[in-house]
């Protein structure tokens, strides 16, 4: 397993587990979230477009997003394996996900979905917020970044479902836990 999304609503865990799993199979993890907040402090071009989206908890929009995953996969790091914790994250991005891995000619192996009942999730971000103390981390955002992905990121994950390449990983309990849930999915 070189080449892999890690998808799921934001407080899943995605973030945490990349990590983990970036280490254990020797791949970079590639985080979207990550690269808007860093280029955001940064206040470059692209985090002074990006801005007003990633604060309200909305999508940035895919043009900006595509071409900026495009641009970070053909980074010699990334050239075999990757780990995206954070894209695609519609039907679009699927679209444009596609023909990026066409141009590079590489293959998806697997896309590993981590659930977690809604109440849970507000509660973690609700903490993490005290923790880290992330500008889109407030209780009003936070609900709507889940509506986000309800609306927009749960049918795009049916749609690798059908595709068959899908693993499901309960994401609650502590974080070791769900790490050997993970690395037993992987092995199946
Ligand atoms: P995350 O850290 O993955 O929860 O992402 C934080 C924010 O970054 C999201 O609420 C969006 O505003 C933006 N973002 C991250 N990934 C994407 C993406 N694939 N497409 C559009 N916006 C994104």
């Amino acid at each position: 397993m070189t080449r892999m999304l890690i998808v799921g609503p934001p407080g899943a865990g995605k973030g945490t587990q990349s990590k983990k799993i970036s280490e254990e199979h020797g791949i970079i993890a590639i985080s979207t979230g990550d690269i808007f907040r860093e280029n955001i402090k940064g206040q470059t071009e692209l985090g002074k477009e990006a801005q007003k989206y990633v604060d309200a908890g909305n999508l940035v929009p895919d043009s900006v997003t595509n071409r900026m995953i495009e641009d970070r996969l053909t980074w010699d790091d990334a050239k075999d394996g990757f780990l995206l914790d954070g894209y695609p994250r519609n039907r679009t991005q699927v679209a444009a996900f596609d023909e990026i891995t066409s141009r590079l000619d590489v293959e998806l192996d697997v896309v590993l979905e981590l659930t977690a009942d809604r109440e849970e999730l507000i509660s973690r971000l609700v903490r993490r917020a005290e923790i880290d103390g992330r500008a889109d981390d407030t209780e009003d955002v936070i609900r709507h970044r889940l509506e986000v992905f309800e609306q927009e990121t749960a049918p795009m994950i049916e749609e690798y479902r059908q595709r068959g390449v899908l693993k499901q990983v309960d994401g609650l309990g502590a974080v070791e836990e769900v790490g050997a849930r993970i690395a037993e999915a992987l092995k199946a």
